[in-house]
């Protein structure tokens, strides 16, 4: 599923899906540089935009689609997130209405901070992660050691 180094995770509320395409659309060089996950309406709005940009070379674009994010989508990437497979997280919220998957984005975002994963709530912080120096070091987030949580008694 993936062939590049680092894998940058993206998705967007629907209200926010023209800025994350916008923004994807700008920062295409950087991006084919990383695997690219998504969840599904998301994914296929970005394909469908960097591919008309890149023209001919739209056969270096790939993206791997996860279900929609309301039907699992968020789940499945959180999965990956504690499987190792995300390094970066970009999901552009919507603060103005109420989602029905709500506790879907709450959980992505709390494995998200378990595994310390670089994430961006809003455009800004997404420009600053992809043009941060650290995006092509070896950086490694320090993850807290959760050895004493493992280890704790539990009363039975
Ligand atoms: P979608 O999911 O990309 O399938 O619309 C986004 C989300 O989790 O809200």
């Amino acid at each position: 599923m993936f062939t590049k180094e680092k894998t940058i995770a993206l998705v967007a509320h629907d209200n926010r899906k023209k800025d994350l395409v916008e923004w994807s659309e700008f920062n295409v060089n950087t991006l084919l540089n990383y695997n690219l996950i998504c969840t599904g309406t998301t994914g296929t709005l970005i394909e469908t935009a960097l591919k008309s940009k890149l023209g001919a070379k739209k056969d270096l674009l790939k993206i791997t689609k996860l279900k929609s994010g309301p039907l699992g989508g968020d789940q499945q990437m959180g999965s990956l997130i504690a499987g190792g497979k995300i390094d970066y997280l970009i999901f552009l919220w919507d603060p103005m209405e109420p989602q029905p998957h709500d506790v879907d984005v709450k959980a992505l975002w709390r494995i998200a901070s378990v595994y310390n994963i670089p994430t961006a709530i809003n455009r800004a912080s997404a420009d600053f992660i992809i043009s941060s120096p650290l995006m092509d070091s070896d950086y490694h987030p320090i993850v807290k050691n959760f050895s004493e949580y493992l280890n704790r008694v539990v009363d039975l």
